[in-house]
This record gives structure tokens, sequence and C-alpha cells, in this order.
């Protein structure tokens, strides 16, 4: 049975077995866009994603499956070479600690997405980043641009074009360098991880 077989099964819940860690020569391919109409794997696929991002900010959810949270997952990450990714960035509860009238700020599973402009200036997480694939710290800033402009594919094959600032910029390009084979450590800078370039945004 190949990855995508098992992957798609209906009882199949991805967890983090599932996910490839670095090393592994898959994170380091790039992957091969989908064609549409999508197959109902590559439906179900990025359905799965979806709902495994979902269970790993569920803390019951995430205790019982054993999950570190994400907020971003590629499906080369499963070990299979397509141009998929799913994001799932949490809206902040407000000031006096009540759920946000929106759970999420970006829900999306988006089939060959493309950068098609991007700002001059550049921008970083203060914190750095994370991955999934990645089970160590690694420090220093990822430098990333501060805006995109993306373009992808839904499920339905209409075309979608979407403007992003700050962290779900982040986001989404983190995502799309797993389908180019680039890991978020390739940008930071080995001399200077700190450094931080004239006019670069550090995001808090
Ligand atoms: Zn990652």
């Amino acid at each position: 049975m190949s990855v995508i077989e098992r992957l798609t099964k209906a009882s199949h819940l991805i967890d983090m077995n599932d996910i490839i860690r670095e090393g592994h020569p898959t994170l380091r391919k790039v992957a091969e866009e989908v064609s549409f109409p999508l197959s109902d794997e590559d439906v179900i696929l990025g359905e799965k994603m979806l709902q495994f991002l979902k269970h790993s900010q569920d803390p019951v959810m995430a205790e019982k499956m054993g999950l570190r949270g994400g907020v971003g997952l590629a499906a080369p990450q499963l070990d299979i070479s397509k141009r998929i990714i799913a994001v799932l960035v949490p809206n902040a509860p407000d000031e006096e600690g009540n759920p946000p009238l929106n759970a999420y700020d970006l829900e999306a599973v988006m089939y060959n997405p493309k950068i098609i402009s991007h700002s001059v200036q550049d921008a970083a997480l203060a914190d750095g980043e994370g991955c999934l694939s990645v089970d160590r710290e690694v420090q220093g800033y990822v430098v990333r641009h501060a805006r995109v402009t993306v373009e992808y594919m839904d499920k339905h094959g209409e075309k979608h074009r979407l403007k992003l600032k700050s962290y779900n910029s982040i986001v989404v390009q983190h995502e799309i360098d797993h389908i180019n084979g680039i890991m978020f450590y390739d940008r930071i800078n080995q001399n200077k991880p700190f450094e931080i370039k004239e006019g670069m945004l550090v995001i808090e």
C-alpha cells in the first residue's frame, strides 16, 4: 500500500508517526504539482492534513494523540512529494480571555501554492521558527519576506489570490519552502544568526 493510500483511509488520523524528520531525502526534493480535477486521494489528504493541525491545537486531542502543536503542514513532511500545504493559524482570545469570534485567522488547504510577488522588506519571527520535522531547537532569525501575495488552487479547482503579512505570511512561506525542499534553518545566517539587516521587521 502506498503512503497516500494508507494516510487517506477513512479510519486513519495523521499523527507524529506519519511525519518524516530531517535527514529524510523527501524533505529535500522539489515536490510535483498536482493536476486538476484532483483525485479523491489528493482531496482527502488535504482534509486530513488540516484535521491534523486542528487536533494538534486542541489540548485534549493533542495530549491523547501525542501531537506537537502545529500551524502548518506540507505533504512532503508525510513523505508525499506533492505541492499541497495546509495552514491553520488561530486567533488569540480577547483581552478578557474569551474565545475569539472567529477561531482562525487563516485556515486553508492550498494546492500548487505559489508566491507571485513579495515585499522588498524582510521579516523574521522574534522567537525563531520550529518545524514538526525537526526535533531540536534551532535558534536564530529565519529571514523571509515581510509580505507576500500567494496564488493557489482549492480542492474544487478554484484559483485564489491572497495577500499575507505578519505571522500568516511567515507560516505560508515556511510551508511553501517545504514543497521546494527548503528547511527553515537554511534561511538563518550561520555566522550571525541574530543579525538584523537594515529594515528587517522582527515580528513579536
Ligand atoms: Zn516545517
